[in-house]
């Protein structure tokens, strides 16, 4: 169950279901309703709040080799190979979304660096659209060769996750594979820097009890690196469906433990459609940070995103309790008309906000890991 809000309203009960890497059927859509017809017929995917979809975040795979506390359990059950979306299907989405409207994709899961097909995923999207192509991952098994291999075919930006540099907490809290420790990540860091694959991001959850006491030597990374590094409240977004209050640290408190070392300024230049907040150093050392603070302070006003699950659902949004059947629609031999269709559908139904401060929240079924962060 997971329980509490993190302002003081009602704790919320949410029933957790047993299979986790697939939606439970109340939850999955067929179709979408039709959108308007001027919504249609705009060539634009448009929700019925009038925000404009520019970010499709792909989720490639489900399956990873960690299991972060707050994304996923151990003991987490996958979706069946054949209802993952082959590399056709992910790149067709790719090229009739860029016609559309949508100018990055984000290639995410699970570890999206553990499919096998990724530089193909890479390339053929590449040479079937103009879109900016970016990659989150743990970065536990890269390498440089494989780095410059999916930079040459098209890979522009990287983000990485990292939670902890202390070895002990890192294994806590992602419960890795053997071998793989912080260092590994810091390796990974490099890799890609060295490759030229910058901007490039680092992203951090904090969770009390675990590793909230490390924000600043997390923030630290951004100064090492001249990189910016994020940190992300806690969503209730887990397989475990255990969030509570009590385990989410604010981006307030982690702003002040980190200026508690390092004076932040206010960048002030943050696009409005942009999920961080960021600040730079105010000794001038390159490096920023940034905080996303999805429970305490919603940005869902200007969202510009939508999301393709590794089994072909679009999610309007990361809270959405209703997700609709693109697979089931391109595997039923739609066209690129009717896919693009569906796509507008499927926005237009995206809701105001996700609410998780409010009274009624209802967390999805799926975590983070089967949505794609
Ligand atoms: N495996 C890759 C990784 O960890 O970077 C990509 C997928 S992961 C789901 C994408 C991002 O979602 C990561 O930065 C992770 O920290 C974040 N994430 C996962 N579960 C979360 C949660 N419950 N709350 C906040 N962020 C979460
Ligand atoms: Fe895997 Fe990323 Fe989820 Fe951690 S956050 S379990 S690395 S998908």
């Amino acid at each position: 169950m997971a329980r509490g809000v993190p302002r003081g309203g009602a704790a919320v009960p949410v029933v957790s279901l047993p299979l986790l890497g697939e939606v439970c059927a109340s939850e999955r859509g067929v179709m979408p309703p039709r959108a308007p017809e001027t919504a249609r017929g705009g060539g634009r995917m448009v929700d019925s709040h009038g925000r404009t979809i520019r970010d499709l975040r792909i989720s490639i795979t489900d399956r990873c080799n960690f299991r972060c506390v707050y994304c996923m359990e151990p003991d987490v059950q996958f979706a069946a190979a054949a209802n993952l979306l082959s590399v056709e299907e992910i790149v067709r989405v790719a090229r009739v979304a860029e016609t559309l409207g949508v100018r990055k994709i984000r290639l995410t899961g699970g570890e999206p660096t553990l499919h096998p097909a990724l530089g193909e995923i890479i390339a053929r999207i590449r040479r079937a659209t103009r879109v900016e192509i970016a990659l989150i991952t743990n970065a536990s098994v890269l390498t440089r060769e494989k780095l410059r291999a999916w930079k040459a075919a098209g890979l522009r930006r990287v983000t990485v996750s990292i939670d902890s540099l202390r070895a002990d907490r890192f294994a806590r809290m992602t419960r890795p594979g053997a071998g793989v420790t912080p260092e590994t990540v810091l390796a990974g860091v490099e890799m890609c820097l060295a490759e030229g694959l910058k901007p490039l991001k680092l992203n951090v959850v904090l969770i009390r009890g675990f590793n909230e006491d490390e924000a600043a030597d997390l923030a630290a990374l951004a100064r090492r690196w001249a990189v910016e590094v994020r940190f992300i409240e806690y969503m209730p977004l887990d397989s475990a469906h255990a969030w509570d209050a009590g385990k989410w640290v604010s981006a307030a408190e982690t702003r002040a433990a980190i200026e508690g070392r390092f004076a932040l300024v206010a960048c002030g230049d943050d696009d409005p459609a942009s999920t961080s907040r960021t600040f730079v150093f105010a000794d001038g050392t390159p490096g920023r940070v940034g905080f996303i603070a999805p429970v305490s302070t919603p940005f869902c006003g200007a969202c510009s995103r939508l999301r393709l699950t590794a089994d072909g659902m679009v999610r309007p949004c990361l809270f959405s309790t209703a997700e609709w059947d693109l697979r089931g629609v391109m595997r039923g031999g739609a066209s690129d008309a009717e896919v693009a269709g569906f796509l507008i559908d499927a926005t237009w139904t995206k809701q105001a906000g996700h609410g998780i401060a409010g009274p009624g929240f209802e967390q999805p079924a799926r975590p983070m890991s089967a949505i794609g962060g």
